[in-house]
C-alpha cells in the first residue's frame, strides 16, 4: 500500500476484507437470534467501538447497544493480565440476550474477565464475539463469533490503538516491532 505510516509494518486485513466479513457476522448473530426479542450488544472500549458501529448498523434484528470500559494494569503491549472495570452498563441485563463484542482477544483474560461479571447477572443468554483473535492455544473463555484469526503481532487500526494513535485506520496494520519493544 502507497504512504504507509513510517511505524506500520504490512497492512494484515484490508477496509474491503473487514467490512465484508463484519457483513457475515452479523448475518450469522442475526439468524441465530431470529426468534429473540431483542439482543443487547455490549462494546467494549474504546477498541471496539468502531467495530461495533458497523456491526450494528450491518445487524438486521431489532437490538440495543451499551458499553463498558476496562483498564489494564501496566503497559497495553505488556500487560500481566489484571483488568479492572472502570465503566459500568447503564441498564440492568437481567434476562435479556447478550453479546459482548471485543475488538482482539489476546490471552482472554479481559474477555473471561467480562463473561464471568456479567454472567453474575442473570442474563437470559450470555456469548462472546471478536473481530480479532491472536493465534493462541488454551483460552479459558469460550468465543462463539470471530472475525478473524491473526498472528502475534501487536496490532492497529479499526479502533485499535498504539498509545491513542492509529486508531482510526480503516484497515489492520502490523505495527513495527522496535516500535513497540524499544
Ligand atoms: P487479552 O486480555 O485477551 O490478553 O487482551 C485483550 C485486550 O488487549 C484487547 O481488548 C486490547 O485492548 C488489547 N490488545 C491485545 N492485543 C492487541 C493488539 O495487537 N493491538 C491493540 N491495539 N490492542 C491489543
Amino acid at each position: 500500500m502507497e504512504n504507509l505510516h513510517p511505524d506500520l509494518e504490512r497492512v494484515l486485513l484490508t477496509e474491503e476484507e473487514i467490512q465484508k466479513r463484519v457483513g457475515t457476522l452479523a448475518e450469522e448473530i442475526a439468524s441465530d437470534y431470529a426468534d429473540a426479542r431483542r439482543v443487547v450488544l455490549i462494546g467494549i472500549l474504546k477498541g471496539a467501538f468502531i467495530f461495533l458501529a458497523d456491526l450494528s448498523r450491518e445487524l438486521s434484528i431489532p437490538h440495543m447497544v451499551d458499553f463498558m470500559s476496562l483498564s489494564s494494569y501496566g503497559d497495553r503491549a505488556t500487560t500481566n493480565g489484571a483488568v479492572r472495570l472502570i465503566l459500568d452498563l447503564r441498564k440492568p441485563i437481567k434476562g435479556e440476550h447478550v453479546i459482548i463484542v471485543e475488538d482482539i482477544v489476546d490471552t482472554g483474560n479481559t474477555m473471561k474477565y467480562l463473561y464471568n461479571t456479567l454472567k453474575g447477572r442473570k442474563p437470559a443468554s450470555l456469548k462472546t464475539c471478536t473481530l480479532f483473535k491472536k493465534d493462541r492455544e488454551h483460552l479459558e473463555v469460550p468465543l462463539d463469533y470471530v472475525g478473524f484469526e491473526i498472528p502475534d503481532v501487536w496490532v492497529v487500526g479499526y479502533g485499535l490503538d498504539y498509545a491513542d494513535r492509529l486508531r482510526t485506520l480503516p484497515y489492520i496494520a502490523e505495527l513495527k516491532k522496535e516500535v513497540y519493544q524499544e
